[in-house]
């Protein structure tokens, strides 16, 4: 489906509300696997991004994607900032000519596996990414497929990011970018219906 500016906008808004209305519970997930922090700088980058767009309405989506990105990099930090930042500035760039909804979360998946030298299996956010750009080029998403690849993140060992240094230490826990990712995901389901 072709994503629109009115649609995306509604997306990335409810994106920010379940940031800010679920920050203990990411900040709960990130202390048993890294340092305690994912709640909060989502919830300064989900801030920055409400004031952004409040400040200039995006004229295109691709607009929009880049004011979301710029405030995610510029007030998120950590790991998580630049890495959800790539994968919208890559999805603005792309959405001057293209905007195929499914075409786009790819591309934001492989902005992040660049940036983060990631990839499926490595307990990360990709492993919500990825299998959502797959379920949308199969032509569905749905809540269930969102929490089955966010599920799927809990018996994996992780081998990037924090949660690495854990080793198999870090099974029976989700990860916490997996998590903000199936908010962003959950948020794109409710907008674009199921
Ligand atoms: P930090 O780990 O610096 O404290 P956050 O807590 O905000 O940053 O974010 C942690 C999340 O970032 C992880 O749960 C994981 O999903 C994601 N992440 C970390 N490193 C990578 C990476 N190399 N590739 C993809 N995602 C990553
Ligand atoms: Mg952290």
């Amino acid at each position: 489906m072709e994503l629109t500016l009115d649609i995306a906008t509604k997306w990335i808004n409810l994106f920010v509300e379940k940031l800010e209305n679920n920050t203990a519970e990411l900040n709960e997930l990130d202390t048993a696997i890294g340092d305690g922090d994912h709640g909060t700088n989502m919830d300064r980058g989900a801030k920055a991004v409400k004031e952004a767009l409040a400040k200039k309405a995006p004229a295109d989506l691709s607009e929009l994607f880049k004011t979301t990105a710029f405030a995610m990099i510029q007030k998120v930090g950590g790991a998580s900032g630049p890495l959800y930042g790539t994968a919208f500035l890559d999805m603005s760039k792309a959405a001057k000519d293209d905007s195929d909804l499914a075409q786009l979360v790819q591309i934001g998946s492989d902005g992040i596996k660049r940036r983060g030298q990631s990839d499926v299996k490595m307990k990360t956010m990709i492993d919500v990414w990825q299998p959502v750009a797959d379920d949308l080029k199969s032509g569905s998403l749905s809540d269930d497929q969102v929490e089955s690849a966010l599920n799927s993140t809990k018996d994996m060992v992780a081998t990037k990011g924090r949660a690495s240094y854990l080793e198999e230490k870090s099974v029976g826990h989700l990860d916490p970018g997996s998590q903000s990712s199936a908010y962003l995901f959950e948020s794109l389901v409710e907008v674009i219906g199921g």
